[in-house]
């Protein structure tokens, strides 16, 4: 007999069908001028990983070695996360990384609000697109881009670390896990330590 069972979307068409409208994203992004950051960077770091992953890292901004290659977290805050994923078992491809804003700003000073604001629209694109069920905003800038949307403002990263949050993102229901910024940790044992812990509760989160 026939078989009238609906086609269902395999998980390889759906990797396929991420590729393309990450492209074009990464187009647009490329020749993005909403705020002045691009004037000053060799590079727009938009963000690496796998497009179907289950958790999405966010940090502040490139620096100058994410600037140098248009990678995120490739210098020693990088060096510090990616030993922080061999910890808790995550690989750098089974993730996807970006930041809050995607160039560089000078001499590394933080985003500023209206900056934070003209790049927005990129990350909730890629977001959208990842579809992720975490997203780990990594250190204070990152935290309060997503506790100002989803109204959850007032809390700094030392409260709100390691602690889920269930938000309405636009693509469902989701998880935001804040994490201290690795920069925060190269030279504070004591918070590599928090970070250590919290990172081996997010991947149980997404087991
Ligand atoms: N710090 C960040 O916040 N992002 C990077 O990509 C690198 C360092």
């Amino acid at each position: 007999m026939e078989d009238m069972r609906p086609e269902i979307d395999t998980p390889i068409t759906w990797m396929h069908n991420k590729e393309k409208p990450f492209d074009s994203l990464k187009a647009e992004i490329e020749k993005c001028d909403a705020c002045l950051l691009c004037k000053g960077a060799k590079n727009r770091v938009v963000g690496e990983g796998n497009l179907n992953a289950a958790v999405v890292f966010v940090g502040e901004a490139p620096g100058r070695s994410e600037d140098e290659t248009g990678r995120p977290f490739v210098g020693s805050a990088g060096k510090l996360l990616d030993k922080l994923f061999s910890n808790a078992s995550l690989k750098r491809g089974d993730v996807f990384i970006s930041n809050i804003v995607k160039c560089r700003p000078p001499n590394n000073r933080k985003p500023k609000k209206d900056e934070i604001e003209a790049c927005s629209s990129h990350l909730e694109k890629l977001l959208g697109l990842i579809r992720p069920k975490v997203v780990a905003p990594m250190g204070n800038s990152s935290l309060e881009y997503f506790y100002e949307k989803y109204g959850l403002e007032g809390v700094v990263i030392g409260d709100a670390h390691g602690k889920p949050v269930k938000i309405l993102a636009s693509w469902g229901e989701a998880i935001l896990f804040p994490l201290y910024h690795p920069a925060a940790a190269i030279y504070n044992r004591k918070l590599l330590g928090k970070l250590r812990v919290d990172m081996a509760s997010l991947t149980e989160l997404i087991k």
